[in-house]
């Protein structure tokens, strides 16, 4: 079974979509936006300027050290040898040998994407090496054509005679991941998405160079950001016109981005570029589907947030992010309060602090975010962050250590929002250790995560329904793409949490890096805080289900995996309501000093 599934997750999926299992956490979802505009409102709100700081308590694996990880470029002659192989040994007919040379570019291709792995690793970690930067982007595209002839062969394997040969070895899904795979990525699209790829770098570097000119100087995002000499209306001025002079200036890029990817989507039969899209997540509800469940999120959550949003924002909350908490006394720490939850959970954090699988400091010269990467030779999670060592510095790594919990136990790549389960139902476990964390904060910090969780499913839904609208568009204008966005920020209430820009849409990467990505956030968090709900009546059966979640089938889909841990439906109307009313119950109870996770004292 190992091998089937180490099989799968490699030739099976094409490695153009390799991105996504670079699982995006927190990059603007969120967290760092929110942050952002927490320091702000601090400023407007005076009450809190007399109480700066207050220090509180807060107190069959490879075993190799990262250190000891070096890269080497894959051998990309030897990958396309031993494509050829599997034609030779497929001419001769000789059944055994077909199954032989798959199995000969199978290992290969572990190695190879090990490799890529460690150099994007290397590349985040200082992204001015020019030595890393381009070898990432070389075996990227090295990778990305192996595994479009590598499918293509399999899938002349599979009409040859050869298809019982394979499930037989491999399973059926197996053959399907193939059938999949060929269906998304094949010449006919090569240059299309070449071409989409060199659109996204564009992106890059133009969001890189813009700023904006106010007050006799010129302000980069990051200016902005960090300028705490701003009032709150000059904030929000200047930061209205840095998105609106990054928005003219990719405009022309991302209108072609839409066309190339309406195109790709056109080319290989699919009704829409969402459909195409949502198919490469391995989603198994449709852009249809979403936008029913943006409709009941419009109704019963979005008046929640907005309800919500300042009054769970206390004295406390400003104390809390205030406080530091140090990365290496943090982590270790989550390690020991893991443990506390589930031997399983503390084991995986704890190898990954042993053999320094992790790099969590925050840096200039590194990658922004976070993410989590699982590299394969050594049976290893790798966390990378560029993370501050505060408060949501702290909720950020445990949020990663849910993945490498859900790599280290259950390897395996199946779809996204379920992998977004792990991070995020190990943030609302961990709610329970909020006291030994953060001391008289914990109902402070037990708003803000709930708040966090809400937030993550209206800009879900919100930035799917955006990107839904314009990819359906003919004639696709700037002007109309930022009215559509200031409608939605009006209806997901987002206009009443802060002055919203019509513009802001250019600041999520996502977009252009990854479309369509963001409906994830929305879908997982539900089931994420189902198991939060089950916690609360009973600790040990929210642990349980939140464990069988994590030891999942990665061949099944989403839904399925759900229905098989007992969890409801994330798009029933129903499951959003009762969800809905033990927030709102909740978010009260967290204003109160003498909060607990649970009422029963779990
Ligand atoms: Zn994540």
């Amino acid at each position: 079974v190992t091998v089937r599934v180490m099989w799968k997750r490699h030739t099976g999926r094409f490695l153009a979509l390799a991105l996504i299992f670079v699982l995006i956490c927190g990059s603007l979802g969120g967290c760092s936006l929110r942050k952002q505009f927490a320091d702000a409102l601090a400023r407007e709100l005076s009450g809190f300027q007399s109480q700066q700081q207050t220090q509180e308590d807060a107190s069959q694996h490879a075993c190799v050290d990262f250190s000891q990880m070096t890269y080497t470029r894959p051998d990309e002659a030897a990958l396309y040898d031993a494509i050829a192989q599997i034609e030779q040994a497929a001419q001769s007919e000789d059944e055994d040998a077909v199954i032989a040379s798959c199995e000969q570019l199978d290992a290969l291709y572990t190695q190879a994407s090990t490799q890529y792995a460690l150099v994007m690793i290397y590349h985040s970690l200082d992204v001015q090496d020019a030595y890393y930067q381009s070898e990432y982007q070389l075996v990227y595209e090295m990778l990305t054509e192996v595994e479009r002839r590598a499918n293509e062969q399999l899938m002349a394997l599979i009409e040859d005679g050869y298809r019982d040969a394979l499930v037989e070895r491999w399973g059926e899904e197996f053959v399907e991941d193939v059938q999949l795979a060929v269906r998304l990525n094949n010449d006919a699209v090569a240059a299309l998405l070449n071409r989409d790829n060199e659109l996204v770098l564009e992106y890059d570097r133009i969001a890189a160079q813009t700023s904006v000119s106010f007050d006799g100087r010129t302000w980069t995002l990051d200016d902005i950001y960090a300028d705490d000499t701003l009032d709150y209306d000059t904030f929000y001025a200047l930061y209205d016109a840095y998105c609106l002079a990054l928005c003219e200036a990719v405009w022309p890029v991302f209108s072609e981005l839409v066309t190339v990817r309406n195109q790709i989507a056109e080319t290989l039969g699919f009704e829409s570029y969402a459909q195409y899209q949502y198919l490469c997540y391995e989603r198994d509800y449709t852009p249809q589907d979403a936008l029913s469940f943006a409709g009941v999120v419009k109704e019963q959550i979005v008046p929640l947030l907005t309800q919500w949003y300042y009054t769970v924002y206390t004295n406390d909350t400003y104390a809390l992010n205030m406080q530091t908490f140090e990365s290496e006394e943090t982590l270790a720490q989550i390690v020991e309060n893991l443990y506390g939850i589930s031997p399983v959970l503390g084991e995986a954090a704890d190898y990954v602090r042993t053999y320094h699988l992790y790099d969590v400091a925050s840096s200039d010269a590194k990658e922004q975010g976070a993410y989590t990467i699982y590299l394969e030779d050594y049976e290893s999670p790798f966390l990378f962050g560029n993370l501050d060592e505060d408060y949501y510095g702290l909720g950020t790594m445990i949020h990663e250590l849910g993945h490498c919990a859900g790599y280290y136990a259950n390897p395996g790549e199946g779809p996204l929002d379920l992998a977004e389960i792990d991070s995020q139902g190990l943030e609302l476990l961990s709610m329970a250790q909020y006291e030994a964390y953060f001391g008289r904060y914990a109902g402070a910090a037990a708003g803000d995560k709930l708040t966090d969780m809400l937030y993550s499913v209206v800009t879900g839904c919100m930035q799917d329904e955006f990107q839904q609208r314009i990819y359906a568009m003919e004639d696709l204008s700037m002007q109309t793409a930022c009215q559509i966005f200031g409608q939605l920020n009006d209806e997901y209430g987002i206009s009443e949490l802060y002055p919203a820009s019509d513009y802001e849409w250019v600041l999520v990467h996502h977009t252009f890096q990854s479309p369509f990505y963001y409906i994830s956030y929305a879908a997982s968090a539900v089931p994420a805080l189902e198991i939060w709900q089950i916690a609360r009546e009973d600790y040990d059966e929210g642990v349980q289900t939140y464990l069988a979640l994590l030891m999942r089938d990665h061949d099944e889909d989403f839904l399925q995996v759900l229905q098989d841990c007992d969890l409801e439906n994330p798009f029933d109307s129903d499951t959003l309501g009762e969800l809905a009313e033990d927030l709102d119950e909740e978010l009260a109870r967290t204003l109160t000093r003498a909060w607990r996770f649970s009422e029963k004292g779990a």
